[in-house]
């Protein structure tokens, strides 16, 4: 099986998270990727922003709350979406993430996306797909973001 390559993001979607991301500078954003799953490829729909629970470091920590993600996976289900993935902001940091991401990195097959914020703007986004089958041979792959303008082909 190969991986996917590639994450469709709507348009609107995108600028959301990069939006969020500069909002909350300099602290870190972070939320859900909402989507759908068709021939190997995610289509992110829909972003759910969380709250930042790690008050200690807020700034290069991120974490959603288990309970506030059982209740965004819930609501995502009822409306035909799953959860692709997740996203957060690096501020005057690199979009490349940290080994703190990959240790707290756990839904194989879903995408981790990072925005760096520079100076309060959003500058490059990535995308990486947490591949493998387990925790023990999990890895980050990089995946190519493509903006589309509606979620439908
Ligand atoms: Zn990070």
């Amino acid at each position: 099986m190969s991986s996917p390559a590639r994450l469709l993001v709507t348009r609107s979607v995108f600028a959301a998270i990069r939006a969020h991301g500069e909002e909350t500078y300099p602290n870190e954003c972070c939320g859900a990727l909402l989507g759908r799953y068709t021939d190997g490829v995610w289509t992110v729909e829909d972003a759910v922003r969380a709250g930042n629970t790690r008050t200690d470091s807020a700034h290069n920590r991120y974490n959603i709350a288990p309970t506030e993600l059982v209740k965004i996976e819930r609501e995502a289900r009822g409306r035909g979406l799953d959860i692709a993935g997740f996203y957060h902001s690096h501020p005057d940091h690199p979009a490349q993430w940290s080994p703190t991401d990959f240790a707290e990195a756990h839904w194989i097959g879903c995408a981790y996306m990072i925005t760096a914020v520079e100076q309060g703007k959003a500058a490059v986004t990535n995308s990486f797909l947490l591949a493998g089958t387990t925790e023990e041979d999990k890895r980050f792959e990089q995946q190519a973001i493509e903006v589309v303008d509606c979620a439908a082909g």
